[in-house]
């Protein structure tokens, strides 16, 4: 603790919070602002004669807060196994002489370190693990704890467990179902939950190739549409800030866009948040029999206020694709370049499959799917409810997110893009006629303030007094992509970590979780379970506070859960 504050004196605030909380300033009215640090936090002006201990003249530059990834494949299992699968990449992207330095090296399968470094120094501060199978849950947070500087969470995957799905058979009631969701959230160290192909990957397992919303599963006989509006209601009941983060049915088969529609009708009002949504937004019309649905489904998005959504951009070139969706997997692993591929089950939780790929801007339907990507962000009218990612590695990697800044704040930059690629997209899509160019605040919105929102993170992605000091400083560059790859400045906790885009620093975040309350006689049904079923018991399947804390890399920071005393900024 220091008595001293620090004043980053004079820049062009882009906190779009401060104007909702009737704080004068943010971007509108191009006033000069200060900014004062003190112990990690964002303060109040100090009264009259408080020691200044630092000044920082930021000279009208843009100061935003800390960007806030909200799905990125960062740790786990298959994150893991995609670095086994391919050395080469590592060879490739190596930092050092040799190129082979695996403790610093990697592009779309990068290095613990190297993730921590290449957010930190774009800016971002936060970055959140979408896929942790609760089996794997030990194994995400150890190789969490290697990622330096930012703050992470992880999504439990659930929805094709067998515990789930047989007590829902055997006709659980929801509060039963509310106490087995909210134990995994503790015992895994969570701060959400994520359902995958809801039943989908359960089904595979019995020779399944796809399964539609209503329906049954060949063995366990329930629907998708149960499976997806019981764990929908359990996170609200319980009070979850962050809704129930939905991986929709059919990803990337074409015609998919109409389960991707009625899954938002299934969630009947209930707050939801729809991923990679540009993988669940293709239609079937066209002599290819592949088309784009991103219209009717950002109409979809428009008109329901309980739906936020990631897009999950493709970026061409290289990359892994990694999710628990075996089924899709499965059905890609023809597609894999290199030829190779990885698909298992792991602990009956759920899937994991790994199939490398290469996006190619001649190539019809790589090509019509970053239109797709980029038509979801224009056409969705809130940038409260529609979040950058590129689904890393999926789409392509994190480290892309300045070039599709550029995409979308700069039109004419987007127009040469889209002329560059297979020439049918253009015909075959409406992207060429979409004039909407993102503004700065609104880029603030989107991968700041929005996210920070929908994960109920009340002291992140804003810059009012009580925030964490996660602040970024850009030079007001005309070229986007060069203002956001290489930032002037970045404090994370206060503490000045890049510079220029170079890091000047490391140090350690937090893990970010909630922890609803539930009834404890859960167990007894869990325990027998686990003592049948499971390579763990059940005390040691629940990860202890102290095997993330007694390492000394960050804090635990418990997200409150929503109360009705509580209000969104
Ligand atoms: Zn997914
Ligand atoms: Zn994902």
């Amino acid at each position: 603790m220091s008595d001293a504050y620090t004043l980053l004196r004079g820049g062009r605030v882009c906190d779009p919070t401060w104007i909702a909380d009737g704080i004068a300033g943010g971007m509108s009215d191009g006033g000069l602002r200060d900014l004062y640090l003190k112990d990690g936090r964002i303060v109040a002006p100090p009264p009259e004669g408080a020691r200044i201990g630092e000044v920082i003249d930021l000279d009208g530059r843009i100061v935003m807060a800390g960007a806030i990834d909200i799905h990125s494949h960062i740790g786990g299992g298959k994150v893991n196994l995609a670095r086994l699968l391919l050395p080469e990449e590592h060879r490739e992207h190596g930092s050092g002489p040799d190129g082979l330095r695996r403790s610093g090296s990697g592009l779309f399968t990068p290095s613990s370190f190297v993730t921590g470094y290449r957010y930190a120094e774009m800016g971002y501060t936060a970055a959140f693990e979408p896929a942790m199978l609760p089996s794997n849950a030990r194994h995400t947070h150890l190789e969490l704890a290697d990622v330096p500087i930012i703050d992470k969470g992880c999504y439990a995957v659930l929805g094709n467990d067998d515990f789930l799905l047989e007590r829902l058979a055997a006709g659980a009631t929801q509060s039963e179902v509310n106490d087995y969701v909210a134990w995994i959230l503790h015992a895994t160290q969570a701060v959400g939950v994520k359902v995958v192909n809801p039943g989908g990957i359960s089904a595979f397992k019995f020779n399944q190739r796809r399964l539609e919303l209503d329906e049954a599963h060949p063995h366990y006989g329930i629907t998708p549409r149960r499976i997806l509006t019981t764990l929908a209601t359990a996170l609200s009941d319980l009070g979850v800030p962050h809704p129930l983060h939905v991986h929709c049915n059919n990803l990337g088969i074409p015609g998919n866009e109409s389960v991707t529609r009625d899954t938002i009708a299934a969630l009947d009002g209930r707050p939801a948040h729809l991923t990679h949504l540009q993988f669940h937004s293709y239609g079937t019309e066209g002599d290819r029999r592949f088309s784009s649905a991103a219209a009717e489904i950002a109409e979809a998005v428009n008109r329901s206020p309980n739906i936020s959504v990631d897009v999950g951009q493709i970026i061409f070139g290289q990359t892994v694709t990694a999710s628990a969706d075996i089924m899709s997997q499965f059905r890609n692993s023809g597609l894999a370049s290199p030829r190779k591929w990885v698909c298992s089950d792991i602990e009956c939780d759920g899937g994991c499959g790994l199939v490398p790929f290469r996006y190619r801007d001649k190539a019809f339907v790589n090509a019509l799917q970053w239109a797709i990507g980029l038509e979801l962000f224009l056409l969705i009218d809130d940038p409260w409810r529609v979040y950058l990612t590129t689904d890393h590695p999926n789409g392509g990697p994190f480290t892309s997110y300045p070039h599709l800044i550029r995409l979308l704040m700069d039109r004419s930059f987007r127009n040469e893009q889209l002329a560059r690629i297979n020439p049918d997209v253009a015909a075959h899509s409406r992207l060429g006629s979409i004039d909407r160019e993102y503004t700065l605040e609104e880029i603030a919105v989107m991968t700041r303030a929005g996210p920070a929102r929908v994960l109920g993170l009340r002291d992140r992605g804003h810059l009012r007094p009580g925030a964490v000091a996660d602040v970024v400083v850009y030079d007001d560059l005309p070229d986007r992509e060069a203002m956001f790859a290489a930032p002037a400045l970045v404090f994370k906790k206060g503490r000045l970590v890049a510079r220029n885009g170079r890091l000047t620093a490391t140090g350690w975040g937090d893990t970010i979780v909630v922890r609803p309350e539930f009834d404890s006689a859960i167990e007894r049904r869990l325990k027998p379970w686990f003592e049948d079923h499971q390579t763990v018991r059940l005390g040691n399947f629940r990860i202890a506070d102290g095997e993330i804390l007694d390492h000394g890399r960050g804090g635990l920071s418990i997200v409150p859960t929503l109360t009705a005393s509580y209000s969104c900024f």
